[in-house]
């Protein structure tokens, strides 16, 4: 039954990603956490102890310190760990087929399997270049009347 061995290697590496993205959060808010301390540190009005704020106040607190990087690492981290409970987690967005393992390894937050992102690069670079032939037939003088025509 390959199949279902499969399935069982796919359940095993995904329970093992979502504890490497729990230990990767964990250490994220230890890191914020130290932030928070260095903070108060040099802040020595306040209160000792930073763990007596309401859970509320200390997130407020702790969105106002975190900076973009860790917010949105933060943020992914959470979206993954979400994915993972529902089940969507590691199936490319696109085209609904499973991601490969060793790409889930390299880009945890990855939606798109290889693919599909790289048509979708692709398209984005046609994109622009599409862009920027407009722009230089703009440049000399073609109108959008024209373009139409060809
Ligand atoms: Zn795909």
């Amino acid at each position: 039954m390959p199949k279902k061995t499969a399935a069982a290697n796919r359940k095993k590496f995904l329970a093992d990603l979502k504890a490497s993205l729990v230990d990767m959060k964990a250490k994220l808010l230890a890191e914020i956490d130290s932030e928070l301390k260095a903070e108060r540190e040099g802040n020595k009005d306040e209160g000792m102890d930073t763990y007596d704020l309401a859970s509320e106040e200390r997130d407020r607190e702790i969105n106002f310190i975190l900076s973009d990087r860790e917010r949105v690492k933060s943020k992914q981290i959470d979206d993954a760990l979400e994915r993972m409970e529902e089940g969507s987690y590691g199936v490319c967005e696109s085209c609904g087929l499973e991601i490969a393992e060793e790409r889930l390894d390299a880009m945890p937050f990855t939606r798109l399997c290889r693919d599909c992102q790289q048509d979708q690069e692709r398209e984005a670079k046609s994109q622009r270049r599409f862009e920027d032939e407009r722009n230089t037939y703009r440049k000399i003088g073609s109108t959008d009347a024209d373009e139409e025509n060809i």
